[in-house]
């Protein structure tokens, strides 16, 4: 379906969090012009729990209004109509408290001394140059009820901000401080991925909304920002290969369903509920289908695991360790498997019942 974003859709919106003290209607400010490829945009749309159109539309009970601008999913606004909310914004004169997602990470405008740009979103009005993103952050975070990294690259700078880079990228956090606090009191909410999983972010979202609408608490977030329950694990913990691991028995090429981190899979030390959670409807997941971890939602990511598809760093030594202990339990599974494999011999067609059945028995 067509989401006709920047408008409001229901005239009867099921919801209204006026007796929760929450507010009954929010603005979601969407800058893909980061360091970005959009991809976050595009994975966004595969949620299905929730969907996007269904929070726009106001189906999702208990959540405020929800106005989307979104420069790929308005798209009956163009140039200044798609703009006039986010000037107003940065003006102080939104209509309605603002959630900011920012997509792409933020180049460092300091090493270029106001020479230029390194990514713009939109023209000064005034003058007709181009409008860094920067000069958006500056004027936009401080007065956004919430800020929200869609991404690695937004959320930690990713691989925009990778050793030899000539940008400065950096995240939304590195930019604006770790201890930075939006008008709701909410630090960045960061959800990595490249992109991110559709759910990951659709149900990250939906928190904060809730949270706006006065009916849920903050988010849980880590350490690193990340919302606890769906970082807190890692992709081994939920890999559909993990069994091979503890059995020692690896893939020694792509061609295989076993454990792939002898080819380059970084998922015992990757916090990632992928695996668990699929891709699209619960279907795909990285390591289940065939492709190796590379660590795309963490905060080292890319540096740390490149080069991508050889052995992890330390991998070597785990799975020599597990390799005499796996090979020893596959052979005694092996024979337990054999045993278990066969009926008892007491199923038979013959005229003696032999399945121990005592007739004198009493309770
Ligand atoms: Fe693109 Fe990945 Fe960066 Fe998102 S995190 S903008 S998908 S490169
Ligand atoms: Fe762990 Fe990767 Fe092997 Fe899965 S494929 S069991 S995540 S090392
Ligand atoms: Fe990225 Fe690994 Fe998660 Fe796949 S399983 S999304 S490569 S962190």
């Amino acid at each position: 379906m067509t989401i006709e974003s920047g408008t409001t859709l229901a005239g009867e919106h099921p919801s209204s969090a006026d007796e929760r003290s929450g507010f009954a209607e929010v603005d979601i400010l969407w800058i893909s012009e980061g360091m970005s490829c959009d991809g976050d945009t595009v994975s966004m749309t595969a949620s299905g729990q929730p969907a996007v159109e269904d929070i726009i539309q106001g189906l999702v009970p208990g959540l405020p209004r929800v106005n989307l601008y979104n420069k790929v999913l308005s798209p009956t606004l163009g140039g200044e109509e798609f703009l006039a909310p986010f000037r107003a914004a940065a003006r102080g004169e939104s209509r309605n408290p603002f959630i900011l997602v920012i997509e792409g990470s933020v180049p460092n405008q300091n090493i270029i001394e106001g020479d230029g740009y390194w990514t713009s979103f939109g023209n000064d009005e005034e003058t007709g140059e181009p409008l860094p993103l920067n000069w958006w952050l500056d004027r936009l975070a401080p007065r956004a009820w919430a800020v929200v990294a869609a991404g690695t690259c937004a959320a930690y700078g990713g691989i925009h901000a990778m050793a030899g880079n000539p940008t400065g990228s950096m995240g939304l956090a590195d930019y604006l401080g770790w201890d930075f606090k939006s008008q709701g009191a909410l630090p960045v909410v960061n959800v990595p991925g490249c992109p991110i999983q559709p759910e990951n972010f659709m149900e990250t979202l939906t928190w904060v909304l809730y949270h706006a609408a006065g009916a849920a608490p903050p988010p849980p977030l880590d350490h690193m920002l990340r919302p606890q329950w769906l970082f807190g694990k890692t992709v081994h913990e939920g890999c559909d290969r993990a069994a091979y691991y503890e059995q020692g028995d690896f893939a020694k090429d792509y061609n295989s369903p076993k454990c792939q981190v002898k080819v380059g899979c970084w998922g015992p030390v990757v916090n990632c509920n992928v695996p668990k959670r699929g891709w699209m409807a619960g279907v795909g997941g990285c390591p289940n289908v065939g492709g190796v971890c590379i660590g795309c939602t963490m905060p080292g990511f890319p540096d740390a695991f490149m080069p991508f598809m050889d052995e992890p760093t330390g991998g070597s030594l785990s799975s020599i360790l597990i390799r005499p202990y796996g090979a020893f339990i596959r052979r005694l599974r092996g024979l337990t498997n054999i045993a278990v494999n066969q009926e008892p011999r007491w199923r038979h067609n013959e005229s003696a019942l032999t399945s121990g059945y005592d007739p004198h028995w009493r309770p």
